[in-house]
């Protein structure tokens, strides 16, 4: 679950790290007096759950309130990466010396924690790692121990040579990392970490994701979520009790099993094909999951051919293939729809598909060619 700018520098605030003030405005009004409230320049920043809103023209430096009521009015409904801006921060502006960069994420490959720092910060980190590798630095942690203290050290010691600011960035390391395991992160970046000309370190950006497994146990996090600021078709999903996953593709996939459903769009690139979505209907065959499922890959205008992968087990494909006929009959649906069931009930849902005119196959290479092929037609 990402969460906004805001949200995350309340959970680094908890956790100690130097953190500059901030109000969250939905209204040109509401970001006039805020600004009026902290006096002098201001920044005002679109929340969106992505990065590169400073490319984009959603951080924008104000004089005076009257301008940060501009900046608002025009930030926010503005839309960055098709998401629509509904909520600015407006926050003192700081002068900055210098911008670093300082993650920490799970990493799979080494099954643990860990950070990644750089002098380097402000840019996009992706370009540092693609055109300058030398100026990151990568650290594993035991989860068992924690950060420990020369760790943190030698982090902080790869950022900045004043001993003075070391000392900062050593205490900033541990707190990020504390906040990183107390909130179930799946990741927590402060890009860019500054040194003010005072020579006070601090994080004046703050992306946060919450690893959604553990949010039962997490009820004040829990609350972060925001409906109105993730796409639309993923509150669908969610609430219809599918697992689903928007991506930029064009072959809308609908699985059962998140193995197979994974095993599936690898097969659609192996195709020259780009998946639409990642989608598992779950091991239930209730046919108004189909119908939910069918509902929000049509809603994607990116979408070009739907197809279905079902290996029937729990799952009776009959049940999926009524479904599939009960969302041709409830909704209109324009791509192509091929399917492959295979299991439990088999010939019956052939049948069933059969008599409704779609094209039912087994295999499960035959049906993703085909699929891949009409959406490349279209
Ligand atoms: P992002 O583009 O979504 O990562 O948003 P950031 O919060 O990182 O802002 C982008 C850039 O705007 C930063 O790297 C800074 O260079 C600049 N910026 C953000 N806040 C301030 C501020 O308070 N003062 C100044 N001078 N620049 C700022
Ligand atoms: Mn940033």
């Amino acid at each position: 679950m990402d969460i906004h700018e805001y949200q995350a520098k309340e959970l680094f605030r908890d956790s100690g790290i130097p953190v500059p003030p901030g109000d969250v405005a939905t209204t040109p009004d509401q970001a006039e007096k805020i600004a009026a409230g902290y006096g002098g320049s201001v920044v005002v920043k679109a929340q969106v759950h992505t990065g590169g809103r400073g490319k984009a023209g959603g951080v924008k430096l104000a004089d005076s309130a009257a301008e940060a009521r501009e900046h608002a009015s025009r930030i926010l409904g503005m839309s960055i990466k098709d998401l629509t801006v509904q909520k600015v921060l407006v926050t003192p502006a700081e002068d900055i010396e210098s911008e670093a960069y300082v993650g920490v994420l799970i990493d799979r490959a080494t099954q643990a924690p860990m950070f990644m720092v750089s002098p380097e910060g402000g840019v996009d980190i992706e370009e540092v790692a693609a055109t300058n590798p030398e100026a990151i630095r990568k650290l594993r942690v035991d989860p068992r121990y924690g950060l420990l203290p020369h760790q943190a050290y030698g982090l902080a010691t790869f950022l900045y040579e004043d001993p003075k600011l070391v000392k900062q960035a050593t205490r900033i390391m541990g707190q990020l990392y504390r906040a990183f395991t107390d909130n179930a992160c799946s990741l927590a970046e402060i890009n860019p970490l500054i040194v003010t000309p005072g020579g006070e370190v601090k994080a004046i950006d703050a992306k946060v994701s919450i690893d959604e497994s553990a949010l039962f146990r997490l009820p004040e996090v829990a609350e972060f979520r925001d409906l109105d600021a993730e796409p639309a078709s993923e509150t669908k999903a969610r609430e219809a009790g599918l697992s689903f996953v928007k991506l930029d593709g064009d072959v809308g996939c609908c699985v059962n099993g998140a193995g197979l459903a994974m095993a599936t769009m690898d097969l659609v690139k192996y195709y020259g094909g780009q998946p639409a979505n990642f989608l598992d209907i779950g091991g239930s065959s209730n046919p108004d999951k189909v119908v939910a499922a069918l509902e929000i890959i049509t809603a994607d205008p990116n979408v070009k051919a739907i197809l279905f992968n079902i290996f029937g087990g729990i799952t009776r494909c009959d049940d999926v293939a009524n479904g599939i006929v009960e969302a041709a009959r409830r909704i209109d649906i324009k791509p192509p729809i091929v399917i492959r069931l295979t299991g439990t009930n088999e010939e019956e849902a052939l049948q069933i598909l059969e008599e409704a005119g779609f094209s039912a196959f087994t295999s499960m290479d035959e049906v993703v060619e085909k699929a891949v092929e009409l959406a490349a037609q279209a």
